[in-house]
């Protein structure tokens, strides 16, 4: 790769129109190591052109769901095969072990692409056998015959825009079904973590898909972004990110009239039940909360805890926060590298302070790891209430906050008091409790005696102020699919 990284349009690397650059930095240091190109606004223009001819040229939309599926099928290949190096990136960019990011986000990654790969020849229609009642009408008791058919297919342009915590693995949970399905894309990283999406144009262009069927655009927020959701020439637009930008998005997509998915915020209530092996909740409930440094739209972040094993799982949550390995993520056995840069870090900090001052009793953690990079304490609150702010707001940081509960029906209530519904969790071996509690949340994913599973055949989703649509397995498709009816008659044609 060049020593700037450019724009992906149309094929070719590109400088941005403006010739400005952005510099990327690294985590743990805050020092700069890369300059990328900075998309604006006739980078959109550009990028949008060369998917629309894409497009219209029907070099991708037109080919045969077989053939897209072996070019997916290749792009999940060549991911594996350069594992190491893009695993490295993404903890260079994001911050996260490189252990994590080789056993989670590029394999799921690769997996995503060989899912999609797999439905890209079956995307089919129905046939629909049809009443005629204007052909008895007309022709009196003559039956006419007719069929109708579906076709599902791809919308157009899609407009991507997609966040920083698992910059590889969300850029797949966009892009694969959306090309399956014969789409073009333009797509925005997040400005904090560009490169592996970078990288992976590359192997678009070894895996064979055609120039402008996808256009990587690095650039920030109100002007790339925007521009991406206000181009005419966009025809959907699929964002992952936060509600307040999510409620922008809509608002373009709404004055449009165009469609839109949105994968938004969390505040995930994880509920444990009194009938439980302490240890193992304990150990659950941290990875539910911890794992990507708390950097999860799916987040545990509200420990809702039965009153009769609440003294014992606060000691032991505090003990397992403080045994969590801080570090540089490219050393072994570290389990948390830095947040992604200083305004989360600034966030997270803010937040814990807020805690403190509305009289949650903080049982370890609190501060700033050094004085170099982005690096938090683990922290853990009990006794927080439901009024609270950190039970209310996302952190999106290592901070666990526990609450007490009784009775079943109070602590559902209480879950479901939230203004979003992403995800939950259940710890629990009483068939009876889990089965009332997984149907009562209001919430697109329930993990039972599990937390932060992600199969790409899995719909993943949310209620309420978590989103619009469902990304991940079958259901994605329909993202990315037009369905158009074909009425045909089965008359003969007269001579
Ligand atoms: P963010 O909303 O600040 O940014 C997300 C993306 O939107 C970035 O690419 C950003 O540049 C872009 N953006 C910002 N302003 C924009 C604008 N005016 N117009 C168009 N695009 C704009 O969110 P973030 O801080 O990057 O990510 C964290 C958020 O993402 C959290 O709220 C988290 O819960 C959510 N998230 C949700 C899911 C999910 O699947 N539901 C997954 C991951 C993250």
């Amino acid at each position: 790769m060049p020593a700037v990284m450019l724009l992906f349009i149309g094929g070719e690397w590109s400088p941005a129109a403006s010739g400005k650059t952005f510099a990327v930095l690294d985590p743990r240091t805050g020092q700069e190591v890369f300059r990328v190109a900075e998309a604006d606004k006739e980078d959109v223009d550009r990028a949008v052109a060369a998917a629309r001819r894409a497009f219209d040229e029907g070099e991708w939309s037109r080919m045969s769901g077989k053939q897209r599926g072996k070019v997916l099928l290749k792009l999940a290949q060549l991911i594996e095969d350069n594992a190491d190096e893009m695993a490295a990136i993404e903890s260079l960019d994001n911050g996260k072990p490189l252990v994590m990011s080789k056993i989670a986000d590029i394999p799921l990654s690769a997996d995503h692409f060989r899912y999609y790969a797999g439905w890209a020849d079956k995307l089919h229609g129905k046939t629909i056998p049809c009443d005629n009642t204007f052909g008895k009408a007309s022709r009196a008791a003559q039956w006419l015959p007719f069929f109708a058919y579906t076709l599902h297919e791809p919308i157009g342009v899609v407009g991507q825009i997609i966040p920083w915590n698992f910059p590889l693995l969300m850029l797949a949970w966009k892009v694969a079904p959306a090309l399956a399905a014969g789409n073009t894309i333009v797509l925005k990283p997040a400005e904090q973590t560009p490169l592996n999406a970078l990288r992976f144009a590359e192997l678009c262009a070894e895996a064979g898909v055609p120039n402008g069927a996808i256009n990587i655009l690095p650039g920030f927020g109100p002007t790339a972004g925007a521009a991406i959701c206000r181009h005419p020439g966009v025809d959907k637009l699929a964002f992952t990110g936060s509600t307040e930008v999510g409620r922008l998005v809509m608002k373009e997509a709404s004055e449009r009239i165009v469609p839109v998915t949105l994968e938004l915020g969390g505040k995930s209530a994880l509920i444990i039940d009194k009938h439980v092996d302490v240890d193992k909740a304990v150990e659950d409930a941290h990875f539910a909360l911890f794992f990507n440094h708390g950097q999860c739209c799916a987040a545990g972040s509200r420990t809702y805890v039965h009153a009769d094993i609440y003294d014992e799982f606060v000691a032991k949550a505090a003990a397992r926060a403080q045994r969590r390995v801080v570090g540089d993520p490219f050393e072994e056995g570290v389990e948390q590298g830095p947040q992604v840069d200083q305004d989360q870090l600034n966030k997270i900090l803010a937040y814990i302070d807020v805690g403190q001052r509305e009289g949650a009793r903080m049982l370890c953690g609190g501060k700033r790891r050094g004085d170099a990079g982005y690096f938090v304490e683990p922290t853990v609150f009990a006794d927080v209430t439901d009024q609270m702010k950190i039970a209310q707001e996302e952190i999106f940081g290592p901070v666990q906050s526990i609450l007490k509960y009784h009775t079943t029906e109070e602590v559902i209530a209480r879950a479901n008091k939230s203004e979003y519904g992403l995800a939950s969790g259940i710890i629990s071996n009483d068939v009876g409790f889990v089965n009332t509690v997984s149907r009562s949340l209001k919430a697109g994913t329930v993990w039972v005696n599990c937390y932060n599973v992600y199969d790409s055949a899995v719909p993943f989703g949310g209620y309420r102020l978590s989103g619009v649509g469902r990304d991940k397995g079958e259901y994605a498709l329909e993202n990315y699919t037009q369905v158009k009816a074909v009425y045909q008659s089965l008359e003969p044609n007269q001579p």
